[in-house]
């Protein structure tokens, strides 16, 4: 679905992303690990262009979009985006928040966008929620409510960056699961984590970064088990 290739980003002098190749074919759950600082989210930012890229290509349907007059927010929307910290819309309640994209950006009609949303609602277990406020649910459940927004725009590819990281122990359980779900199901997955019991669990694939740099990538009972280079055996070790 998506094609990185030679991708350098530059803040100033500094070098956060170098010559990152990689790819994320259609139904694969492809998962990034690597330390604090290797660039995870970085490049989760330029594959979704809330970064510009300093230089590569990042080919989508067979186009590059980082060329000129490629319709960018024409391709955002085909990708799916859960952060760290839940991003809801605080003055709409649950089931607004998963209908406005749907309506504004994808011209839906408020029928047909309520009753996606309650699809997915239903799929994260947040239902019996729509018409809550977000500051009157858990961090999981706001999670959840942020996935679920997501997946209503019925993206080409999922995007999480550390979903899981700002909650409390006792909710991260909840939202990994709702993740193997959708893994389960084919949905096409790139996730930066650092919940390494789930990456080896639901990944096709897991990708080591490290200083910007990809240092390999390979089926999580190679790359956890059977790690070729020193620098994943070191990040392996202080983390499994
Ligand atoms: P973490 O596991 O802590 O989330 P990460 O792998 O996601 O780390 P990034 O957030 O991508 O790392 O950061 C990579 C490097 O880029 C860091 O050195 C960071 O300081 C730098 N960086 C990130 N965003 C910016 C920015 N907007 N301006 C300047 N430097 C930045
Ligand atoms: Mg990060």
């Amino acid at each position: 679905v998506i094609d990185i290739n030679h991708l350098n980003k530059k803040f100033g002098d500094h070098e956060v992303l170098k010559d990152v190749n990689f790819q994320v074919n259609k139904g694969e759950v492809v998962t990034l690990i690597g330390s604090s600082g290797s660039g995870k989210s970085t490049l989760l930012r330029c594959i979704n262009l809330l970064e510009t890229p300093t230089a590569g290509e990042i080919i989508y349907n067979g186009e590059n979009i980082l060329n000129d007059g490629h319709q960018i927010e024409k391709y955002r929307t085909h990708l799916g985006m859960v952060f760290q910290q839940f991003n809801l819309f605080n003055n709409l309640d649950v089931l607004n928040n998963c209908i406005v994209g749907q309506m504004k950006v994808l011209k839906r009609s408020k029928e047909e966008a309520e009753q996606n949303a309650m699809k997915y609602l239903e799929l994260v277990g947040m239902s019996a929620y729509k018409n809550a406020k977000p500051k009157h649910l858990s961090g999981g459940q706001k999670q959840r409510v942020a996935i679920a927004r997501a997946l209503a725009m019925d993206p080409d590819v999922m995007l999480f960056d550390e979903p899981t990281s700002a909650l409390d122990p006792e909710m991260v359980g909840e939202v990994l699961k709702v993740m193997r779900h959708l893994a389960d199901q084919g949905n096409t997955m790139l996730i930066v984590t650092h919940e390494m019991e789930f990456a080896k669990e639901v990944s096709d694939r897991i990708v080591f970064m490290d200083k910007g740099v990809i240092v390999e990538e390979g089926p999580p009972e190679q790359l956890l088990v059977n790690p070729k280079h020193d620098r994943t055996k070191e990040f392996l070790k202080r983390t499994l």
